[in-house]
């Protein structure tokens, strides 16, 4: 009889798209995955080994899954610290710790960004009506107030032009710290994925050209329309980032192009959806560069082998696919996700063209 042999399991922090095709990724490299999510039907809990539904403050489900796995990842970076910790006892979270602390809170990742060297729009802390007014005062309008934590896809945002009532506008934030960002004229919105092995190895995935509507990714283009310097500058600057964090694992670095240059949005230690182009136009895609990375595999090659462009499909447009697949050169990818609401993440389509 032959040798049986346990596969490793790789635990992921979320069961959304994100944490299903990590999974999928996982799984052709022969891994089992454990997934933890609150939620029954996340979209990656129809296809991994192993579920945990539970919440981030069980810390009995915690522990146990903490000891079921050899390593674990995440696929979205608002975990809570003292999850965190639970699960840092008993088995190593991969990006690192201070990946996710500096990417949590938008006021400590553009200071890591700017000891970088890196440039990032002008901001400023605000916690109090003086805050904004001083913050106001030092980098003008028209600004963007934000939510130092938990905001995404632009929520959590307040657009301050010179007449906006300053005296109500911090009501809608219910006394969280928000950081005011200065508003960046910008050409064109790219984002980089980039990718490092334990050894400190790094490989970066060409830039892609991002449109969003209503603060929600629809289209990544590749490659973006930017100089050969610039996209040798996008991928310094996330080489940079990696060093800095000792990071292993993928990483999406979102980027303005401005009339000076690059200029960094923010930073998401994880595997992002300005890379689903990935899998169609390289043969070895974020989702599994990741799970080599964490894995201690070798990076693979991320070379682009075709022009692609990334369409996520949206809310009800799931119910209207033939619009999207009357190319003969696209690929779907959807996320098995049982409810439609407006501007959520059905799938996505990766067109050659
Ligand atoms: P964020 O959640 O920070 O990625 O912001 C969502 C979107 O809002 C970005 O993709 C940009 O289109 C826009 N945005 C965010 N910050 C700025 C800024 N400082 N200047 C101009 N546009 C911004």
């Amino acid at each position: 009889m032959g040798k049986i042999v346990k596969n490793p399991t790789i635990g992921i922090l979320g069961g959304g798209q994100l944490g299903r095709m990590l999974s999928v990724a996982a799984s052709r490299l022969g891994y089992d995955c454990h997934i933890f999510d609150p939620n029954k039907n996340s979209p990656a809990s129809k296809i991994s080994t192993f579920y945990t539904q539970a919440n981030f403050d069980d810390f009995d489900a915690l522990t146990s899954f903490a000891k079921s796995v050899d390593i674990v990842t995440y696929e979205f970076e608002n975990i809570p610290t003292t999850a965190l910790d639970a699960i840092e006892k008993y088995v190593k979270i991969c990006p690192n710790r201070d990946a996710l602390f500096t990417s949590q809170d938008r006021m400590i990742e553009k200071q890591f960004l700017t000891n970088l060297g890196l440039k990032t729009a002008p901001f400023a802390n605000v916690e109090n009506k003086q805050d904004l007014n001083d913050a106001i005062a030092k980098i003008g309008t028209p600004s963007i107030l934000k939510t130092r934590r938990l905001g995404y896809d632009g929520k959590g945002q307040a657009r301050i032009n010179s007449d906006t009532d300053l005296a109500t506008i911090l009501d809608q934030f219910n006394e969280q710290p928000c950081i005011l960002e200065g508003f960046i004229n910008f050409n064109m919105e790219i984002s980089i994925i980039g990718a490092r092995d334990k050894n400190g190895s790094v490989s970066c995935y060409d830039p892609g050209e991002n449109y969003h509507e209503n603060g929600i990714l629809k289209t990544t283009t590749v490659p973006a329309k930017i100089t050969q310097q610039m996209m040798t500058d996008a991928v310094l600057l996330t080489g940079k980032i990696m060093n800095k964090l000792d990071y292993v694992g993928v990483i999406g670095v979102e980027l303005f192009v401005s009339k000076n240059g690059l200029i960094v949005n923010e930073i998401a230690p994880r595997v992002h959806n300005s890379g689903h182009w990935t899998q169609n136009g390289c043969i070895v895609d974020q989702f599994e560069q990741h799970i080599r990375a964490i894995t201690g595999l070798q990076l693979g090659d991320g070379t682009r082998h075709s022009d692609v462009k990334m369409t996520n499909i949206l809310g009800a447009d799931i119910t209207k696919l033939d619009n999207f697949i009357n190319n003969g050169k696209s690929a779907l990818h959807l996320y098995g996700k049982e409810t439609i609401k407006s501007g959520r993440k059905m799938g996505h389509i990766n067109e050659i063209y």
